[in-house]
């Protein structure tokens, strides 16, 4: 256990080296062992205050931590990928768990979706509730049940009859996240264009306009010491999001696709254009049938979802270790973690 601690001590040295330099940090000669994502979009320097920056920077290496932490100990990728996701799911800052984005009606659906790489298993849930970590109740549906996605009061009631922490509603609730809503409807109200969403005026808000204040949904791929790979992501949805609506972060082949033979893939992003690139598995699918690697796989799938008019950000990770963090907006919460459990951090392009 000591050693655990000293090596996360170690970990979060290397880590605080490397977060002075936003240069972008992969390198194709390290084996990555994990790649997260925090939401991507209009994150410029300009509109974060240091102590907002340091909170996100803190909690993308929490959960790089707790995800090495698994994988250093032997557990499986799912795990790992299940433990980096919850830390980001429990922290407001980001657009899922606590710090959901509302919906229309002021409420906080969550989706959620996970996938082994080693046996092509998966569990998603969407519109949940009342599960505290909407990444645990994915994967309760994939182990627990026959089926891999669902929904509404059925899921939340799946999902606690087998043991996955349920919360009130209002444990979703954060402030920030209920004002953007209000200025979003007022916006839409006032008939700006019906609600354009490539207006970035008043951006004020944890360094995100209001067109990305839709974004922020985080997710993990994991690679374990016995060369398996899992992915997840888990989201809010979308701010102001309309009657059932849901995304791509729960669609198996949209948001999340994991495959030992290709790679593991997480999205982020305007989840209409990702469902409709069926991005993840395009991924995969560049990588099995044109033989890309996986930061060319990926560029070319942002590329494509960039000309439908879509934006947003994708991390690859494959069973060679290598790390793809792709994204068409002008910065994405991410970072990385090599098998030697050194951590890196980065915001903004
Ligand atoms: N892709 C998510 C959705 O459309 C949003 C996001 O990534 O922030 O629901």
């Amino acid at each position: 256990m000591k050693k655990i601690l000293k090596n996360i001590g170690l970990v979060v040295v290397c880590g605080m080296m490397m977060l002075n330099s936003e240069a972008q940090t992969i390198d194709p000669h390290t084996k990555y062992v994990m790649v997260i994502h925090g939401g991507a979009g209009t994150i410029e320097k300009k509109y974060m205050t240091p102590q907002k920056e340091k909170a996100y920077r803190d909690a993308l290496t929490k959960a790089l931590e707790h995800g090495y932490k698994m994988i250093d100990e032997g557990y499986p990728a799912m795990d790992a990928v299940q433990a980096a996701v919850n830390v980001m799911e429990d922290s407001p800052l980001f657009n899922a768990g606590k710090g959901a984005v509302f919906t229309h009606e002021g409420k906080n659906e969550l989706d959620a979706s996970i996938m082994d790489g080693a046996t092509l298993k998966a569990g998603a849930v969407a519109g949940i509730t009342t599960i505290r970590n909407p990444i645990n109740a994915a994967r309760t549906v994939m182990e627990k049940s026959e089926h891999v996605m669902m929904v509404g009061q059925g899921a939340d009631l799946f999902a606690q009859q087998n043991g996955c922490d349920t919360v009130s509603p209002a444990y979703f609730f954060t402030q920030e996240r209920w004002d953007q809503l209000q200025r979003t409807i007022a916006e839409e109200e006032v008939g700006r264009a019906a609600y354009n969403y490539n207006d970035i005026r008043d951006s004020r808000i944890a360094g995100i306009s209001p067109k990305d204040a839709k974004f922020g949904t985080v997710g993990a791929v994991a690679l374990d010491k016995k060369g398996n790979l899992a992915a997840g992501t888990s989201t809010g949805g979308m701010t102001n999001k309309r009657f059932g609506r849901v995304g791509d972060s729960p669609i198996i082949g949209a948001g999340t696709y994991c495959n030992n033979a290709t790679a593991g893939i997480s999205c982020t992003g305007w989840g209409e254009y990702y469902i409709r690139e069926v991005a993840a598995n395009r991924v995969s699918s560049l990588i099995e049938l044109k033989g890309l690697s996986v930061v060319d796989a990926t560029k070319q799938v942002i590329d494509e979802i960039g000309k439908m008019g879509g934006d947003g950000g994708i991390i690859t990770l494959n069973r060679d270790g290598q790390v793809a963090m792709e994204f068409n907006t002008s910065g994405m919460y991410r970072g990385t973690v090599d098998e030697n459990g050194k951590i890196t951090v980065e915001i903004y392009k």
